[in-house]
């Protein structure tokens, strides 16, 4: 964690935190850190800053912050995302939000596992557990948004045309597209397939809401790898 991240609810006066749990644990295992040290802190969806320890002991930390920088700017993208296997969304969200995606859309795909939409990890605290975890790693405060589209058709039909409205839709798909572009400053509602990829009705129904296929080369990559290429061919 490069980063602790803070609610409203932390602070007992106007500068003052004290926190325990998880982030206590992380500063007292993994920093080392003693009173008087200063970290890296941010206020979510708002300000970052420094944090001095004025008091630290097993079960509490307090710390005496300000908050006087905005977070990084965020990345001009929405990421449409099949839903992949628990494991691999814990990752995938965690890896999004710390690259500055700030839309994400975790869609059905003809090869999504039915059962991947009954995971416990869809619930709005387990996916907001792995946004935090990313905001953290990255040094951003601004959660992202996460939507989730259980059905493929109605999602690509109805409401995908206003989404990519005035932006470029791309879709990555292993064959048949051009070059992933680079560099370029549009835009993007990118669409990335599940492990087994999409199956030629998805890229020809994303093809008719606007979108250009794209590839990487012949190479197959995990999804949280290709999100990650791809974004940074993408944006300098
Ligand atoms: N077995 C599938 C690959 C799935 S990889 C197939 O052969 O089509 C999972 C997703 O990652 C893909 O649907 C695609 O969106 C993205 N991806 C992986 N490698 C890629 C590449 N070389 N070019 C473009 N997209 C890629």
């Amino acid at each position: 964690m490069n980063l602790l991240l803070l609610t409203s609810d932390d602070f007992v006066s106007d500068s003052l935190v004290k926190l325990q749990g998880r982030q206590l644990q992380h500063v007292l295992g993994v920093h080392q850190a003693k009173v008087g040290d200063t970290l890296r802190v941010g206020l979510v969806n708002d300000r970052m800053g420094e944090g001095i320890i004025t008091g630290l002991s097993a079960d509490s930390l307090e710390m005496e912050v300000s908050l006087t920088e905005q977070p990084p700017e965020a990345l001009p993208l929405t990421v449409l995302l099949a839903l992949p296997r628990p494991k691999m969304l814990k990752r995938s969200l965690q890896h999004l939000t710390a690259l500055g995606v700030k839309r994400i859309v975790l869609m059905n795909s003809y090869r999504v596992e039915k059962s991947f939409w009954q995971s416990p990890w869809l619930s709005e605290e387990k996916i907001h557990e792995q946004l935090v975890l990313g905001l953290e790693q990255a040094r951003d405060t601004i959660l992202p948004e996460v939507v989730q589209e259980k059905r493929f058709k109605p999602f690509v039909e109805d409401r995908l045309p206003a989404m990519v409205e005035g932006k470029r839709g791309l879709v990555a798909h292993p064959v048949g597209g051009n070059a992933c572009p680079h560099q370029i400053s549009d835009e993007v509602v990118l669409a990335i397939g599940p492990e087994g990829g999409f199956i030629p009705y998805e890229v020809e129904k994303l093809e008719e809401a606007g979108f250009e296929r794209i590839h990487l080369g012949s190479r197959i990559l995990r999804v949280e790898t290709a999100v990650t290429a791809i974004t940074s061919k993408l944006y300098d």
